[in-house]
Order: C-alpha cells, then sequence, then structure tokens
C-alpha cells in the first residue's frame, strides 16, 4: 500500500491513516526550513489572488523582479570575477541545466559570428553525475539503468573521472587535457562539493576551486549545478562560497521556494548576457516556457529569500549539521557501515550487505523498514543518506539514528 499523506508541517509528515513520519530527505531534497512554513504559505496565498501568472515576456511583475534582485545580491561572489548579475527564470532543476547548456553554447555560437573563434558544442561533466532527467540534462548525467533506454537520443560529453579521495590529481589532470584538446570544449559542469543522485558523493573545495580555475585558464565556461546544494544544504548558502569561486553560469531550483512549490533560476554573468544582447534576432536568446516567472512560485521565492534574510537559518543549519556530524561519528562505529560522509546538513553512509542479488531488493526493503519506524528514508542502493529540513529537533534525529542503527542490525553483513 503506498501511504496517503494528509498534511505536513515542520519536519514531519501526517498519514491519511493517523501515522505520523519524520520527512529525513525533505521529500526529494527540496523542503529546506520544513513543510508548510507559515510565512511561505501565506504568501502563496496572497499572490494567489492578485495575480496568478502571467506572460513573462514584454511584461514584468514585483515578486520576479524581487526574487531576480534577492538571487543577484546573494549569489556568490569573489573580487576580480565577472559576477552572477543576469537571471533567467524557469520552473524545474532539470531546465534550470537545459537553460545554462543553452547559453555556453550560445555564447560560443554567437562570439562566432562576430569572427572570435569557432563555435564550441563540447560538454564536460564529471563522472557519476546526475543534472535532471529530460533528454538534454539525462545526456551530461551518467549513463545507466534510469536512461539506458533513452541513450539513442543522447548526446555525446566528455567525462572527467570523479576526484576520488587521494586520487584527485588525476581529476584535475583529466580535466587539464580536455580542455586543451583540440576541440575546445564549450562548458564544464559540475555538482559543487556532493553529487546528490550519483551516491552522495563528496569531495573537497580545493578540488572544486582548482577545477574552476583551469577552466578560466582555458576559457572554458564553468557551470555550478546548485540545484541539490544550494539553499543551506551544504552548510553554506551555496555550495561555491566554500571555495571562493563564481560560476560563469549557476543553475538553481528545488530550494529557491523553500520546497513549496516550483520554481528555477539560471543566473549568468555580463559575458554570457552580453552575447546573447543584440537588434539581430539570430542572437537573442531563445527559451520560453508558459510559466516563466509564474507571480505565486515567484511569490514563494520572496517568502524564502525574507526568510533567510530575517530568521536564523544559518544558526539552525550549523545546529543541525553539528548534530549529526556527533551522531554519525557514533554510527560509523557500527560494524555494517562504512564510508561515513557529510557535507553541511547531508550525511550518508554504506552498508555492508552480503551479496549483490541481496543488493538490488535492499533499497526497497529499507525503504519499507524506515517507514514502520516513523520515517521518509529512500536509501540510493546500499547508500543510506539523510538530508532533512532546517527545523529538525535533536529529538527527531535521536530517533532518526535509532533507527538507522537498527537497519544495520538487521540488514548488516555482521548481523
Ligand atoms: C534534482 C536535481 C536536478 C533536477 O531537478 P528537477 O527539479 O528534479 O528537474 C538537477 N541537478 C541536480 C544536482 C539535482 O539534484
Amino acid at each position: 500500500m503506498i501511504p496517503e499523506v494528509a498534511r505536513a508541517e515542520g519536519a514531519l509528515l501526517h498519514l491519511a491513516d493517523g501515522r505520523i513520519l519524520i520527512d529525513g530527505i525533505s521529500s526529494w531534497w527540496v523542503t529546506t526550513h520544513g513543510h508548510c512554513h507559515p510565512r511561505i504559505a501565506a504568501a502563496i496565498a496572497e499572490q494567489a489572488g492578485r495575480l496568478d501568472q502571467l506572460i513573462f515576456s514584454g511584461y514584468t511583475h514585483a515578486p520576479a523582479e524581487t526574487v531576480a534582485r534577492g538571487l543577484i545580491d546573494l549569489a556568490p561572489r569573489a573580487e576580480n570575477r565577472d559576477p552572477l548579475a543576469h537571471v533567467f527564470f524557469s520552473d524545474s532543476g532539470s531546465t534550470a541545466v537545459e537553460v545554462a547548456l543553452k547559453m555556453a553554447l550560445g555564447t560560443w555560437h554567437n562570439r562566432a559570428l562576430d569572427g572570435l573563434g569557432p563555435p564550441r558544442s563540447r560538454v564536460l561533466v564529471l563522472e557519476h553525475s546526475y543534472h535532471g532527467d529530460t533528454i538534454g540534462a539525462m545526456s551530461i548525467g551518467e549513463r545507466g539503468v534510469y536512461n539506458r533506454a533513452w541513450a539513442p537520443l543522447l548526446f555525446d560529453v566528455g567525462t572527467i573521472p570523479f576526484p576520488v579521495a587521494g586520487k584527485e590529481q588525476a581529476t584535475l589532470d583529466g580535466l587539464e587535457a580536455a580542455c586543451a584538446a583540440p576541440e575546445t570544449p564549450a562548458c564544464f559542469i559540475v555538482e559543487p562539493l556532493i553529487l546528490g543522485a550519483g551516491g552522495m558523493l563528496v569531495y573537497p573545495p580545493a578540488v572544486l576551486r582548482d577545477m574552476a580555475a583551469i577552466c578560466a585558464r582555458h576559457d572554458v565556461l564553468f557551470i555550478a549545478d546548485e540545484v541539490m546544494t544550494g539553499w543551506g544544504r551544504t552548510g553554506t548558502l551555496f555550495a561555491c562560497e566554500q571555495a571562493g569561486i563564481v560560476p560563469d553560469i549557476m543553475a538553481v531550483a528545488k530550494g529557491i521556494t523553500g520546497g513549496a512549490i516550483p520554481l528555477a533560476a539560471t543566473l549568468a554573468n555580463g559575458r554570457i548576457f552580453d552575447a546573447h544582447k543584440s537588434q539581430h534576432r539570430s542572437r537573442l536568446f531563445y527559451h520560453s516556457s508558459s510559466y516563466t516567472a509564474n507571480p505565486i512560485a515567484c511569490a514563494a521565492a520572496v517568502a524564502n529569500l525574507a526568510i533567510w534574510r530575517e530568521e536564523d537559518v544559518r544558526g539552525r543549519i550549523a545546529t543541525l549539521a553539528e548534530g549529526i556530524a556527533q551522531r554519525m561519528s557514533e554510527l560509523a562505529r557500527h560494524p555494517a557501515f562504512a564510508h561515513p560522509r557529510q557535507c553541511g546538513t547531508i550525511a550518508a553512509i554504506d552498508l555492508i550487505t552480503p551479496d549483490a542479488g541481496y543488493l538490488s531488493d535492499l533499497a526497497p526493503r529499507l525503504r519499507a523498514f524506515f517507514q514502520e519506524r516513523g520515517l521518509l528514508l529512500r536509501p540510493l542502493g546500499n547508500t543510506i543518506y539523510l538530508m532533512p529540513p532546517y527545523c529538525l529537533t535533536a529529538e527527531q534525529l535521536d530517533g532518526i539514528f535509532a533507527a538507522l542503527i537498527a537497519a544495520g542490525d538487521r540488514f548488516g553483513v555482521q548481523a
């Protein structure tokens, strides 16, 4: 039986049959402050009665302007780096990524029209990446069972090895070589600091910084996919801050509305914008979508930005990250677990299981096991991860870790 959820509040889901679950993965990584945050819910209700939808071509509205200005203010910045000063709205992480790719290739296409070098179309990606499920986003993600049926439609990319601990130099060398290849790439897209759907794989800020520096040296556009990492997940508002880098293009979605309603944005620097600014129709950036910058979604984002400005969100994140770290170090001593890792409020650990056949149906069994213990978790294979909303209490965290230990006892190879 698929559980029916009747309502949600904070970190809790209330099921129609009366049971209560802790939402340990923020309803697929989107709910940041907690479900049904009163300020966000009120902003949505108010906007729904004022201006529900508007063509966002040749017209604008206050919520979109406020969100755009807020994003520009909050975006990663650094001395001597072209700031992310332009915002393009869309409605999902996948579209924000597609828009980022179109901006990158469009920039080189338009420069070629001006005689500034050949157009470029090659895209570099990091091994094990996930960037969404539309055709373009699947093309730049890890190939596997999730996209095999559509392989004939996916375009070719250059894959840089994931920076495994101790072997980071291989990543940097691979990127250097790919950037220096005869066919200069248009761009390199990365999930900064942690690869989500690829298995919650972490790598240090220094590697992110070095990858960005290599791209800058070769004039390859650097795209940060902050769809999962943004809005505080990694401990800072955006993961790029920890490396002190400013990408040329940045995609944000998921937590942009606090996770209440779909909205996404792709931020770009002046160079990308200028390459598309023209009197000639052939140069414009063509991407339109019916609900671009929907006013209700933008109003939710305005409320989210106000919460970030006015409430101690960073303090809550620090407390949660600290609470997770303490309990993770204990869990890591359990013989059934290996490879504990954490990036801000995201933590993951691998369950050591007896055999591969067992592994194949482990995830659904774990899901059911956790559900019986009042917990919504959705392991990736044998990787169990947490990505809770920031309002999670210490008591709820204790409950989650008690369930993790029970899972190790029950399913672990040593049990
Ligand atoms: C979830 C995710 C996406 C896709 O976002 P959707 O809103 O589900 O389309 C893209 N990139 C990353 C890193 C993600 O985690």
